[in-house]
């Protein structure tokens, strides 16, 4: 297969025709990867089960590891899921269109190939532009996981989708970089108190503003009992992995970049090519074959757009091992710390 890769501005009538492709794609069951404002997705039509498989094929995705399903129109929401609580109500007044996704009780209309076999079914109104113009022209409900291939870092550009996509499916619209860089805030309202899932830009305490206290699923920080599996499918998997071995190192700013320079000098005298993950703050103070600048700590935000491209770029250059600070796991650190810990398969050292 050919995968074509058409430009869009988020603005009708420029996009007409890229949209017009799109939509028969879809149409026919066919895959786009699209722009969100949290990461790339890889869009199908979310309630045909044929699709479905697609997308869990074309990621190499386990398929118990079930799909977003995107609406534009909150109307929609009864179509896909019942019993549906108050609180997502106001959750969605608040937070949506945006990177907040809801779990609730699904209807007969989505087939369990879209839930990994769940009763439940996960539900996201994105802002971005591209997106919601694909959703109200292709959908209404369309299913759509992060656009990498499975356990890779997630895209934040389209050249990062084609690095792993290419071949696999039709189409990606190409919106240039997206805004926020890490995955939507995951909340799972089918139970008596809320339950964060996966941390994102809306944070812990955000929702907490709208719902009282909520619950975290122990999975978030990896602390999850071995008998016990994560609320979050996809949770119990190695995630937004580089090939090479990732360590976070937490403690006072010097030690942390002692620690790391005498590490990578070890790895260097053994052959091994060493990346260092740094803020910009304390860029010039490491020695290793590669430094990325992940950007100010003073500014989160832009350390959490730059992470998933860091990661991919230490692929890039062939980084064996790789050592990346750690942030406050407070706000938008949380979400981040978060991906970071899955990315490193939880190896951490504490100084
Ligand atoms: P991604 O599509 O790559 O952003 O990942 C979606 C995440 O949402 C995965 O961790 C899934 O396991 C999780 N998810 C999707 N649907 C459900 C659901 N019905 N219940 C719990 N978690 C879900
Ligand atoms: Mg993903």
């Amino acid at each position: 297969m050919i995968t074509k890769i058409m430009k869009a501005k988020g603005q009708l009538p420029e996009d007409e025709e890229v949209m017009k492709e799109a939509k028969r794609i879809i149409d026919s069951g066919g895959l786009v990867a699209i722009p969100t404002e949290t990461v790339y997705g890889l869009a199908g039509n979310a309630l045909d089960p044929t699709s479905s498989k697609k997308i869990y094929a074309a990621k190499g995705r386990p398929s118990d590891n079930p799909l977003i399903v995107h609406i534009a129109d909150t109307d929609d929401l009864s179509v896909i899921a019942q019993n549906i609580p108050d609180t997502a109500y106001k959750l969605a007044e608040k937070f949506w269109p945006g990177p907040l996704t809801m779990i609730l009780s699904k209807t007969e209309a989505v087939p369990k190939e879209t839930t990994g076999g769940l009763d439940t079914v996960a539900v996201r109104m994105p802002s971005d532009r591209i997106a919601s113009e694909f959703i109200k022209i292709c959908g209404p409900f369309i299913a759509a996981p992060s656009a990498n291939a499975s356990g890779r870092p997630s895209c934040t550009t389209a050249k990062h989708v084609v690095e792993d996509l290419n071949g696999k499916i039709e189409l990606v619209i190409d919106g240039g970089e997206v805004g926020i860089g890490l995955e939507s805030t995951i909340v799972d309202l089918t139970g008596r108190i809320p339950c964060l899932l996966r941390p994102g830009f809306i944070s812990r305490e955000d929702l907490e503003r709208i719902t009282g206290p909520i619950d975290v699923d122990p999975a978030v920080y990896n602390k999850n009992k071995p008998d016990t599996a994560p609320k979050a499918p996809g949770m119990k998997y190695r995630h937004y992995a580089p090939e090479g071995e990732l360590t976070v190192v937490d403690g006072p700013h010097e030690s942390v970049i002692i620690y790391i320079n005498e590490k990578c000098g070890e790895a260097s005298v053994s052959g091994k090519r060493c990346a260092v993950l740094a803020t910009s703050e304390n860029l010039k103070a490491y020695s290793a074959d590669m430094i990325f600048d992940m950007g100010s700590r003073e500014n989160i935000n832009a350390v959490s757009h730059n992470l998933f491209s860091c990661l991919r770029k230490c692929d890039e250059n062939g980084a064996d091992i790789i050592f990346s600070e750690a942030f406050e796991p407070e706000g938008l650190g949380e979400a981040l710390m978060n991906r970071l810990l899955k990315a490193s398969g939880n190896r951490v050292v504490k100084l």
